[in-house]
């Protein structure tokens, strides 16, 4: 039977998810960690219920994607490679070249290096894989879906930062957004659950996990996303600080001694968010269960930028009709939820406490008399991969 995988490679790791198309069934899935480091961590899980696990060090991601095949038909997962039909591999940067995604030729593959630029931990390392996948699996279809297509469709209005414009003409320098595919699928299923087309429906969706990102979606189409040039924009997240005056930079770095600009930007990606400002955790769990003022602070702030970014989407579509949660905290917290809502209530929205009390199932979470639908819609960024690699097959 016809298989497709999703891929997902960051610098040191390779998730994967294999389905049975166009049954849309999962039949494994599994992560390699650590690659590239000693005591590397290669985990399948398959069947019902079981389970392969194996350290040991994996040098790069080509003896990574060697070692996967091999278990795959070791543990009869598949009978043989040719069954490997297509290959979606998530690709952080797409710039504006890639509107949507896109099978990879020679060219694409170029495109994706130069890109390199933007998302210089990612790129490399997803071109890479791709190279690994061409020569293992020569039949096979591969697809790059990217973080950022979704968001080429927003207005120069908002994609344009209010600094010289030649900077956009000469460097490209401007919002792209990311997590696309995420807000792609669940802004479709939540226009299923309104029973309404797409086109006619405005929908904010917010992804709520260790990284977060808000967008403004209407009819169907990306207007406006709270991540910027890079995912260190907009909300507060696990350590990434969100929005901040950049004059702020200089400042800092005159008081910390620091006089390499990456390194200030490494602490606004790396020590910020709620681990910089809880001093505890990145983690919302560990924050949730901490009787600590700082960590109580760190909530506070998360949900109220969040509470600000919703407000200020309704005035970018001059309305909304349903507000989406998704990812790690969107799916499963509930009092982050709650939180969240109860300060949006001036126009007549309203989270119903007890729809509100489950995690990770999808269905409406407002009141029935709520002015805008709130929707809990779990993501499935790789089965929106594998449906982009079907459609591409064709
Ligand atoms: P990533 O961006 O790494 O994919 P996830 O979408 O997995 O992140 O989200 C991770 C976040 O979700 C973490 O902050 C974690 O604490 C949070 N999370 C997971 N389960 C819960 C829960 N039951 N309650 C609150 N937060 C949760």
């Amino acid at each position: 039977m016809s298989k497709t995988i999703a891929i997902n490679a960051g610098s040191s790791s390779l998730k994967w998810q294999l389905y049975t198309m166009p049954e849309e069934t999962v039949v494994a899935q599994g992560i390699v960690e650590r690659i590239g480091l000693n005591d590397s961590i290669f985990t399948i899980k398959y069947g019902e219920g079981q389970k392969y696990e194996v350290i040991k060090d994996i040098e790069n991601h080509e003896i990574a994607v060697n070692m996967l095949l091999e278990q795959l038909t070791e543990l009869n997962i598949i009978d043989s490679f040719e069954e490997i039909t297509g290959a979606g591999h998530r690709i952080v940067a797409g710039g504006e070249h890639f509107k949507e995604s896109a099978i990879i030729d020679d060219e694409a593959l170029k495109l994706i290096d130069d890109l390199a630029e933007f998302a210089p931990l990612h790129n490399p390392a997803e071109a890479q894989v791709i190279r690994v996948f061409q020569k293992v699996l020569p039949h096979t279809l591969n697809v790059g879906v990217f973080d950022t297509s979704f968001h080429t469709t927003m207005p120069a209005v908002n994609y344009l930062y209010s600094i010289p414009k030649e900077y956009y003409a000469k460097f490209s320098a401007r919002k792209y957004g990311a997590h696309g595919t995420s807000h792609r699928y669940v802004s479709e299923r939540a226009a299923d659950m309104l029973g309404k087309p797409l086109a006619e429906t405005k929908i904010i969706t917010c992804h709520l996990g260790n990284g977060a990102s808000i967008t403004a979606v209407d009819g169907g189409k990306s207007v406006d996303t709270s991540m910027g040039f890079t995912p260190l924009a907009g909300l507060t997240m696990g350590t990434r600080s969100g929005d901040i005056d950049a004059s702020i930079l200089p400042y800092l770095m005159e008081k910390l001694n620091i006089t390499d600009i990456k390194e200030m930007v490494n602490i606004l990606n790396k020590e910020s968010g709620l681990l910089g400002l809880s001093g505890i955790s990145s983690d919302m769990r560990d924050l949730l269960s901490s009787d600590k003022e700082d960590a109580k602070l760190a909530i506070e702030i998360f949900a109220d930028r969040v509470r600000k970014y919703i407000g200020s989407y309704v005035s970018v579509m001059n309305g909304v009709d349903a507000i989406v949660f998704t990812a790690g905290i969107g799916e499963n917290s509930i009092e982050i939820r709650e939180k969240i809502m109860e300060g949006l209530t001036w126009f007549g929205c309203e989270i119903d406490t007890e729809k509100n009390n489950v995690r990770g199932e999808e269905r409406v979470i407002s009141t029935d008399d709520s002015s805008v639908k709130i929707l809990l819609i779990p993501t499935d960024e790789e089965l929106m991969i594998c449906r982009d690699v079907e459609a591409l097959k064709k």
